[in-house]
């Protein structure tokens, strides 16, 4: 998707347009009754607006900055999969990055810088232990569609 409008004038015709579509895009992808989460610079993605509210946050405020990959509104991150802590050439699983931000939480744990969030799609080494073991998920096995730590340097972008 071209987001080259993000980084536009908010009153040039190309924002406008763009905004419409990230508007079509997140109300299809990512909304909850008739709202979403605001990406504007002052709700955060921490409110929920209605379409007419978030259009105008965002032509008045503009977006978070960085708010490039829109996760909280139903994009998928970059595919990745995720390596062996005892032989980085093997597999254990094939995913999708949903944070980087060492501040936020996986497991009531802070992620930490080198980590990253990872949302396991396909288990590929069922018995491959968690790192960062949480709740009842102790195996690659068990993290069928949930969330995981995994250090950074284990963890490679996949080219589509
Ligand atoms: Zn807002």
């Amino acid at each position: 998707m071209d987001k080259r409008w993000m980084s536009m004038s908010r009153s040039s015709d190309e924002y406008k347009a763009g905004l419409e579509d990230f508007l079509d895009f997140a109300f299809t992808n990512g909304s909850i009754g008739e709202m979403i989460l605001c990406p504007c610079i002052r709700c955060g993605n921490g409110v929920f607006v209605t379409r007419e509210q978030a259009k105008s946050h965002l032509i008045w405020k503009g977006f978070i900055k960085g708010y490039t990959q829109w996760l909280a509104h139903g994009e998928v991150g970059d595919k990745v999969t995720v390596r062996s802590m005892v032989d980085s050439s093997k597999i254990c699983a094939v995913g999708v990055v949903r944070n980087l931000d060492p501040t936020s939480e996986v497991g009531d744990t802070p992620l930490g810088s080198h980590w990253c969030e990872i949302h396991v799609n396909v288990p590929v080494e069922n018995d491959e232990k968690l790192m960062r073991p949480y709740h009842n998920f102790r195996k690659i096995g068990d993290a069928i569609g949930v969330a995981i730590a995994w250090p950074i340097n284990l963890v490679i972008l996949e080219e589509n």
